[in-house]
This record gives C-alpha cells, structure tokens and sequence, in this order.
C-alpha cells in the first residue's frame, strides 16, 4: 500500500462548506497568477479570503505565457521605464527570496544585422539602461559581442550581416508552477481556495454587491457566498464578469492571441535564449531552450470573441516557424516537426484610440477600476509584476472595507518577506535521488512532501514518459498534494507532459488516468470519460495546427 498525502485543508467539499458558513473580507474571482497574488496578499493581511476559479489554477493565460520573469527589454522601446523599473526590482525579489527554485537565470542573445532599426550601440545603450533599472542588481552585466563572438557562442545563427550582438540576462519559470504555488502559499496562509468553481452571479443588496453566487463543476451543486468585497481578477474573462456586475458595462480589454511551439533543439542547436526578428514583420520574439526543446514565440495578433478555448492554428506556427528557420538557416523545421503548440490571451488594458495601433505597442500596465457596485476589476499586468499588482488591489480593498466601517487593524504588506511554500527550507530528509534532476527544481523544499509516495512503491520513481523526467509518482502529488482534478490538469500543468512530449501524452494518458482513479476515488466511468475528454481536447488543437 502506498503513502498518501494528505490534504491540509481538508479537500474541497470542506473548502466549499467554510466558503460558506460565514462571510468573507475579500472573494476573489480567478486563480491565474493575479488572483493567486491577491489572495496571498490579502491572507498575509489577515483578511478572511476566498478564491474560486471556474477551472483550473493557472488554466487561463497564467500557463500561456513566455515563462519570462524579465523587466520587459522591450517595453524600453515604449518607455515604459517604470514598469521596466518595477519587473526588475520583482524579478530580483523572485530569485533570490520568493521562489528561487522556479524562477532561474537565462542568458539571453540580442544579434544586431545591417539594416535592423536599431544598430549595435543603441542595443548597447538599451542594455546599459536595463542594467541600470535593475539598479546592477541584475544576474550579470550585459556585454556587448563582436561577429566573432556572437558566432562563437552561437554558431548556427545566421552569418549574413551580422554585426554583433548584446548579451543580457533575465529569467525562467514555469508560468502555471508559480501560479500554483502562489494559491498553495495563500491557502497555507489561511486563503480559502478551490478550483472548478465558477462565478455565475454577483449578488446585490440596494446596489451594492455584498456576495457571489458559485457553481461547482465536480459536485454539480450551486452556493451562495457572502463577501464584503468581490476582485474580479479574471484576466482575458474581466469584460465577461463586469457584464454579471452590469451589462452595459464599457469594455475594459483589447485582447491578443499569443502563440508559443515547441521544437526539438537539436534543430535549433541554439545555446542561449536568442532574440528573433519575424522576417516578415520585424517583431521581436525569442527562441528560449527548454531541455532537449525550445520554446519559440510568440505572436501577438487581435482576437475577438469569447476567451474561452482560444487556440494555435496553422498560420501562426507558420509565423513562428519562419522566424526561427530565418534566424537559424540549418533548422529548416516545417510543422510536422512542431512537438506542440499553445495560445494565451494577453488581457491588455484598452485605452482610448488603442484599436489603431499595433498590438505588439498596447501598454502592459495594469489598470484597477471600481464600479458603482463596488465590483474591483483588475485589467492587464504581467507574470513579473504580479505581487505589485496584487498590493495595489489589497491595499484597495482595505480601504473599502475602512469605508464600510470596518475598524480592525490589517498588518502592512509582508508579501516581499515570505518565501512561497516551496522556497521555505527543506528539513533534509529528502534522500539523494530526490535531491537529483528536475524535483529540487520544481518542488523546491516541498520535494519532501513527495518522498514519502516515491519511497512507498519503487514504480512511482519510473519516468512517466521517457526520456522526459516527469515521474509517475508526480501524479500522486499533483492529485493529492495539488489539487488536480482532471488529466489535462496533470499532464499540461503539474507536468510538462502535454507540451513537450509529442504525441501530448496520449500515449500514458490511460495509466494516468488510471493512478489518477486510484487516487482521487473515481469509478470505471469516470476514469473512462477523463481519457475520452483527454484525448479528444489533443486532437482538437493537433487538427487546428498541426500536420499530422
Ligand atoms: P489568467 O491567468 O487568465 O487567470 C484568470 C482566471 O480567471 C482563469 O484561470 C479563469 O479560469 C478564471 N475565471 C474566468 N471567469 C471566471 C468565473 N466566472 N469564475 C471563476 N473563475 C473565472 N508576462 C510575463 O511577466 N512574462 C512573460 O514572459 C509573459 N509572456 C506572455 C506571453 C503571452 C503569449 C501572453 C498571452 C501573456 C504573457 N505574459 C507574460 C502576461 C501574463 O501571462 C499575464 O498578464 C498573466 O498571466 C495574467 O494573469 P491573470 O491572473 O490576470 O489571468
């Protein structure tokens, strides 16, 4: 018999029960990276919070991002100095304190060609600047490279007007892992957190919102919770909860589509993450190695219609494809190379005349709105700047809350002091194979939370889908120790299954689901309907994109 976690919070029919026996401070709607941030915040606060998301953590465009942890080089180009001043002194605190076993550093390659709009000492010069916003507190100085030396540290570049390049640093993550382990860190901080709970209506008492109607999609129930105050943290979906609030509610959001592909690296053969040009367009991409893969995006087109199942299709890994064959002559990659592709929606503030220009120069800052109900809707923001953001909402909601009459004393922000759960030191015990490979790095001190499953049944420590490291005693954790309800919540966002292997999983999806059964109690029907769903939803998006 293996070990199993368990977990603390008592599983979510007992989350739900306290969601709602008494009233909340703060619900918080949407558990991307925002609302994680929020709720985390507000916990440390001494709030009493709840935050629900209609399906999984980080499901929305928080597991779709870059996976930068950067100042945002670009954004100089729209000078956008505060906000690349903030992303540094973020992606500083992120390393060093917060969670640095998710968020690494990453050399990254700018080459300079004749006739680019930028030559090698304006680059130079941007690079200095960057430096400077980190006020030198960045990994390394950049340094700025001859031919010769780009040549030399990436020999399958493009020769052919290369002047040089810059060599600057920013930084890694695994987008939904840090989503996650933010919800993880609010919920030990006292948040109340459960996924696949959706929001269907805001409830009103003489205008005013005083709570939330939510609907359970795993026990099919519906319940009401009261709540001092509602954030409407929904990202890509903001628009779509403020018309719960109000129906004629004005816009908020210019929305664009974001895809990334994966590709295997030994095409590429790149070392560093290189910035690339679309031949095309001139806009500025990246091509960042992932293992034995490299991660190549992304696209920044407009979208329109919902934000629910937004996806890759053939012209954008096209797109994608061009740029890197450009920028790597040798790779010649076409789409039946693609290992998998995904799309996120920026939720871009939309401000005023912003449909006429070019998505790529919408702003990235985030704006927070109140409406006449009381509804705080958070537009925009970045993974980096999450917990700024989330101070700015908290410190919002306070305020209301003070406005209502509320005389408690709330202690100030202590989000910079606290380590994310798994940055807290680990008591030793993990054994040396734990110590090993991919688990320090995911896990980080929470690798001991695992051991006790992994040690139990020796099979648990076989590579689920070689030669990728997940193992399968992973989905143990996932389920147990991470509140993974279905298949794709397991191989797409608590393992890198779907994205970087590539038949997405199909091919171990039946013993998945299996251990997944095992673990969270489901019958044969059950189990059979999670494949089904696993497998239709990957031949979906394959038929959209892909080639095969
Ligand atoms: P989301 O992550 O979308 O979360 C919103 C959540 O609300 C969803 O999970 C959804 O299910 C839930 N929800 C919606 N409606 C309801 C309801 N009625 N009830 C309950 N829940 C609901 N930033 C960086 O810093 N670095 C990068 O490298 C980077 N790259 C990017 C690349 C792309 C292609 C894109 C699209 C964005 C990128 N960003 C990057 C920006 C960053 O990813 C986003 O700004 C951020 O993830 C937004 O998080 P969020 O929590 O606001 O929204």
């Amino acid at each position: 018999m293996r070990a199993r976690l368990h977990p603390t919070d008592g599983g979510r029919a007992a989350v739900l029960a306290e969601l709602a026996r008494a009233p909340l401070d703060l619900l918080v709607i949407g558990g991307g990276i925002n609302g994680g941030g929020i709720a985390r915040e507000a916990a440390l606060r001494g709030l009493r919070v709840g935050l629900v998301d209609k399906g999984d953590f980080g499901s929305g465009t928080s597991s779709r991002s870059s996976k930068l942890i950067h100042g945002g080089l670009r954004y100089l180009e729209l000078g956008d100095l505060r906000l690349v001043f903030e992303a540094c002194q973020e992606r500083d605190l992120l390393r060093r304190r917060l969670a640095p076993h998710l968020v690494r550093p990453l050399p990254f390659l700018f080459p300079v060609y004749a006739g680019d709009s930028r030559g090698l000492l304006a680059i130079s010069a941007g690079l200095w600047l960057y430096d400077i916003l980190a006020t030198f507190r960045n990994i390394r100085w950049h340094r700025r490279l001859s031919r010769q030396a780009t040549l030399a540290l990436e020999p399958g570049l493009r020769a052919q007007g290369l002047r040089g390049a810059g060599l600057y640093y920013d930084c890694w993550t695994d987008d939904a892992r840090l989503t996650l382990e933010t919800i993880l860190s609010a919920r030990l901080e006292g948040a109340l957190v459960c996924n696949y709970v959706a929001v269907t209506a805001l409830r009103k008492r003489d205008g005013r919102i005083g709570g939330v109607t939510l609907r359970d999609a795993v026990g099919g129930r519906t319940l009401d919770v009261a709540a001092a105050v509602v954030v409407n943290a929904t990202g890509p979906w903001v628009d779509a909860v403020r018309t719960l609030d109000d129906p004629a509610a004005s816009p908020l959001l210019r929305l664009t589509k974001g895809v990334h592909i994966v590709v295997p690296r030994a095409r590429v053969g790149n070392r560093h993450a290189v910035v690339l040009r679309a031949p095309t367009d001139r806009r500025v991409m990246f091509a960042i190695p992932w293992g034995e893969q490299v991660l190549v995006g992304t696209t920044d087109t407009d979208h329109s219609g919902t934000a629910d199942n937004v996806q890759a299709d053939r012209a954008d890994v096209e797109y994608l494809l061009e740029a890197v064959n450009h920028q790597f002559p040798t790779a010649a990659l076409r789409a039946e190379d693609v290992v998998s592709a995904f799309a996120g929606l920026r939720p871009l503030v939309a401000p005023s005349g912003a449909q006429s220009a070019s998505p790529s120069a919408v702003s990235r800052e985030e704006t927070i709105v109140t409406s006449p109900s009381g509804l705080v809707s958070l537009a925009g923001g970045k993974l980096t700047t999450y917990r700024r953001v989330a101070i700015a909402v908290v410190a919002r909601v306070v305020a209301e809350l003070r406005a209502r009459g509320d005389r408690r004393r709330f202690p100030k922000s202590q989000s910079h002091r606290k380590p994310l759960v798994g940055a807290r030191a680990s008591n030793g015990a993990a054994s040396g194979w734990a110590e090993d490979g991919h688990l320090r790095t995911r896990y980080g001190g929470r690798v001991e939370e695992l051991v006790s499953v992994l040690a139990s049944d020796g099979r648990l420590r076989e590579p689920l889908a070689p030669p990728l490291e997940d193992l399968r005693g992973e989905i143990c954790m996932a389920t147990e120790g991470e509140m993974a309800v279905s298949l794709e919540d397991v191989l797409r966002r608590r393992l890198h299954v779907a994205l970087r292997d590539p038949s997405q999983g199909l091919g171990v999806a039946r013993e998945v689901a299996a251990l997944m059964a095992e673990s969270l109690g489901w019958d044969e029907t059950r189990r059979r309907q999670e494949e089904e769903a696993y497998r239709h939803r990957v031949a979906e998006e394959r038929r959209r994109w892909g080639s095969r």
